[in-house]
This record gives C-alpha cells, structure tokens and sequence, in this order.
C-alpha cells in the first residue's frame, strides 16, 4: 500500500496552480467547480490557499486515511509530485509525520 493513503500532507500543504487549459471547461479533465482563478492563465485547487492549507479534493482524515477525489481527473502538479522526494517529507514533517524512507514497507 502505498503511504500515500494514510498520509495527505502535499494536499494541505502547497498551494497548487496548473494551467487553466486543464479545466474541465477549457477541454481538459480538473473538474473547474474544485478550483479558484488566480489569473487569466492560472487557477488553483481551491483550498490551498487557504490557511489552514487543505485542498476542497482532498476527503478522509489526514495522516489517518484520505483520499483524493478527482484522483483521476487531478491536475499536473499532483501527478508530478514524488512520493518519497524532499517536498513530500517535507509536507510530512509539517503534519508530524516521519519521512517515507523511514516507513516500514509490507
Ligand atoms: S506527502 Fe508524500 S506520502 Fe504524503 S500523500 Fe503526498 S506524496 Fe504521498
Ligand atoms: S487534487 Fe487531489 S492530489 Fe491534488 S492536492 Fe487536491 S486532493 Fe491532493
């Protein structure tokens, strides 16, 4: 299983901006009502600009068990985003949680 059903900490952490040519409404796949305009060639995940940060896709408990509810449909910066890289343990640092690398796997 991945640590990433029982953690969630990227999702409340970062603000997440992509290109509005990945809206639903502009003929890509991020559902546009789970979005914020930031300008007229950027949104962002509603809620992550937010203090405290937690994305609108993000359901279930963090740390405990979440998931993301456009998972399929969820913008580039989600898809690119390593688990295991320095952002992720960071993220995971700032909710208390312990580096991937240190997880026990099985
Ligand atoms: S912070 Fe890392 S382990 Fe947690 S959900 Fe994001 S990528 Fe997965
Ligand atoms: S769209 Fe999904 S993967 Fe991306 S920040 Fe929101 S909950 Fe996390």
């Amino acid at each position: 299983m991945s640590a990433c059903q029982s953690c969630g900490a990227c999702c409340a952490n970062f603000r997440v901006d992509f290109s509005i040519y990945e809206l639903d409404t502009e003929g890509g796949q991020v559902p546009s009502g789970l979005t914020v305009e930031v300008n007229g060639n950027t949104c962002r995940m509603r809620g992550t600009d937010h203090v405290p940060i937690r994305c609108a896709a993000l359901t279930g408990q963090l740390g405990t068990r979440v998931g993301c509810g456009i998972y399929e449909w969820r913008p580039s910066p989600c898809r690119e985003f390593d688990e295991g890289s320095d952002a992720c343990d960071r993220a995971r640092a700032r909710h208390g949680l312990p580096p991937v690398a240190g997880l026990q796997v099985g």
